[in-house]
């Protein structure tokens, strides 16, 4: 049973993860480390823990850049059939390690009910022991001024950035990350918590 709280998400029966990057675009480098490799991680284990919950979750190739993703996500799916969401690792320099390690964030879009699941989603990251200084912003207030992700897909669709990439970037950290992206998915999603 899904009752989720948020407007955009109560159509919706299937999320979609897509890995950030891609193709010849490796994202940012911490070597011997990329965010590319570590979205992939995060992203497979974030889909196994939702599908262990009951939530149906298909994962673009991984073998796309991000705009044939875009283009694999409006060929299978429509507005009003998925949440679909790219997950990503951010990258800043001059942060302390507990912060660059926890602080997560994610990229709404420009209507109201697009910023209302960024805050819930901002909200439950928090209380899933991300960092405080963790947030929500709209595409506009990213590098690039707006995000194709969110302004071409057809669906609802966020983007996430879990950690920097100077922060840790240990195995079990990346599964911490995917732990607190599938909580936070599923509880706007549906309703209910693990
Ligand atoms: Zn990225």
């Amino acid at each position: 049973m899904r009752t989720s709280p948020l407007r955009l998400l109560q159509d919706p029966t299937v999320v979609v993860l897509a890995a950030g990057h891609g193709g010849s675009d490796p994202g940012a480098v911490n070597l011997p480390h990329k965010e590319r490799d570590q979205a992939i991680t995060i992203t497979d284990q974030t889909a196994d823990l939702l599908r262990g919950q009951g939530v149906e979750v298909e994962i673009a190739p991984h073998d796309e850049d991000t705009e044939r993703s875009i283009q694999w996500v409006n060929r299978n799916f429509s507005f009003g059939d998925a949440w679909v969401l790219e997950l990503h690792r951010d990258s800043a320099s001059g942060l302390d390690l507990d912060d660059a390690s926890r602080r997560c964030g994610i990229y709404y879009g420009t209507s109201e009910s697009s910023k209302d699941i960024g805050n819930f989603v901002r909200s439950s990251f928090i209380l899933n022991g991300t960092h405080p200084n963790s947030w929500a912003r709209p595409d506009t207030a990213s590098n690039f001024g707006r995000l194709g992700w969110i302004r071409q897909t057809r669906p609802v669709a966020h983007l996430l950035e879990l950690g920097f990439m100077q922060g840790k970037n240990d195995d079990a950290h990346l599964s911490w990350l995917a732990k607190v992206a599938a909580t936070t998915i599923m509880e706007a999603f549906t309703g209910r918590s693990f």
